[in-house]
């Protein structure tokens, strides 16, 4: 397994390629964040798999763009409305490197203050350097039409395994904590943590990400591909790095976090009971 890993190269979806960022002088540097490690918590092995219920805000309910549901094959992607709910609980990130570069991800919210992305959303892939700061569009149609953006300070933790290579996709997630609740406005994913394979196996998820600045949705099937990560088959895009994987009642069971280059399956990281147990022990309250 470890074999076809590193033979068929990984692409990570989440920058289409990096790009000198602009300074704006005149914005004051306010959505500056900090990147802190995860020490992982022990977790006892007899821990249950559980869910945290998703919330969809009262203005945001009655989902009635709902797309049809579509195969892998074609472009199966559908179009959505950004600020319906679930769409309106996924952000479109703007991120600044420490190293000067900007580049683009996907993240969703997953409680009123925390929100889960892909690892390598947090880090310029061209420098290895970690984020600086990051504005977060929900609803997102345009710079000046969107449901709500976030552009305050952030604390986002990481990996500290992220770039071995041995196990960089399986490390490749972060979750980041919000000094605001946005999620009462834009509503939040409810999570299933621990899933057994056989439940990976037992029905088909959707997934929704932004690629410059367009979200939209697919469908497909899953399989387990090791502990700490799942195969997908719903169609993807660069950009969608970071996205959720989610089943019909708006729970996540994944983060989107790459692909094969030859597109023959998508890479979504589990939300183990150690991912859940981690944030809890980062601050997360427990639903
Ligand atoms: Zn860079």
């Amino acid at each position: 397994m470890l074999k076809r890993f590193l033979c068929l190269m990984l692409a990570l979806l989440c920058c289409v390629s990096c790009c000198v960022s602009f300074a704006e002088s005149t914005e004051e540097e306010s959505n500056k964040g900090e990147i802190l490690f995860i020490s992982p918590t022990e977790v006892a092995e007899d821990v249950p798999a559980g869910e945290n219920a998703p919330f969809v805000p009262e203005a945001l309910s009655g989902n009635e763009d709902e797309p049809d549901k579509a195969v892998i094959g074609t472009d199966n992607r559908s179009n959505v409305n950004p600020s319906k709910y679930p769409y309106s609980a996924i952000c479109y990130m703007e991120i600044n490197g420490q190293c000067g570069h900007s580049w683009t991800g996907t993240g969703f919210m997953i409680d009123p203050d925390w929100m889960l992305t892909a690892g390598h959303c947090m880090v310029c892939t061209e420098h290895d350097m970690w984020a600086d700061s990051m504005t977060l569009y929900f609803g997102y149609r345009s710079k000046s039409d969107y449901l709500y953006r976030y552009n305050g300070k952030w604390s986002a933790w990481a990996n500290n395994d992220l770039f071995n290579t041995d196990a960089y996709s399986a490390n490749d997630y972060a979750y980041v904590k919000l000094y605001k609740n946005v999620g009462d406005t834009t509503g939040w994913f409810g999570m299933r943590y621990g899933m057994s394979d056989a439940e990976y196996e037992a029905e088909w998820f959707n997934v929704a990400g932004y690629r410059a600045g367009k979200i939209k949705t697919s469908i497909g099937y899953a399989e387990p591909y090791n502990s700490n990560q799942i195969l997908h088959y719903a169609d993807t895009e660069p950009g969608y790095s970071g996205c959720p994987v989610f089943d019909d009642q708006y729970y996540a069971v994944a983060i989107n976090t790459a692909h094969f280059t030859d597109n023959s399956a998508n890479i979504g990281r589990r939300i183990t009971t150690q991912l859940y147990y981690d944030m809890l022990d980062s601050g997360m309250p427990k639903e």
